[in-house]
């Protein structure tokens, strides 16, 4: 072989290289996209109550600018809320169950005002746009 015709055949392979690899990292992408489906669809997205204390969420981040909480009784007994009567219903008695965002799931309650969340609220959870419903 001459020089010139290796050197030719080298280039060659680095451009048939450089067309593959590109298309080998798109098929990369697309199984681990799969995978996270994958998971999802088999509960790896599941929802699960509000964690108050996971303030990196954005969604707990907008509850707790509501001065959200996952017990009224309990933060109306320990002065963390002060709660007023509304629409006729005590203030121990005002909770997710019963707020007029809340939305019954199952056992659970979704919170109108995150409804993207991949979250329940709590049943006894209260925050300041709480109102009853009619
Ligand atoms: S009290 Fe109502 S608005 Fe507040 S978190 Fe519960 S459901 Fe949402």
């Amino acid at each position: 072989m001459t020089p010139s015709r290796r050197t030719f055949i080298g280039k060659l392979s680095v451009l048939a290289a450089a067309a593959v690899i590109p298309n080998l990292g798109w098929a990369i992408g697309k199984k681990k996209k799969k995978k996270k489906a994958a998971a999802a669809a088999a509960g790896g997205g599941a929802m699960s109550v509000v964690d108050v204390n996971n303030k990196k969420d954005s969604n707990v981040a907008t509850l707790l600018a509501l001065n959200y909480v996952a017990n009224v009784k309990e933060a109306i007994a320990n002065k963390d809320v002060t709660v007023a009567e509304k629409g006729g219903v005590k203030p121990e008695a005002q909770g997710c169950k019963n707020c007029v965002l809340g939305v019954k799931d199952g056992d659970n309650y979704k919170c109108q005002l995150v409804p993207a969340a991949k979250f329940y609220v709590h049943a006894d959870g209260w925050c300041t746009s709480w109102n009853p419903k009619s």
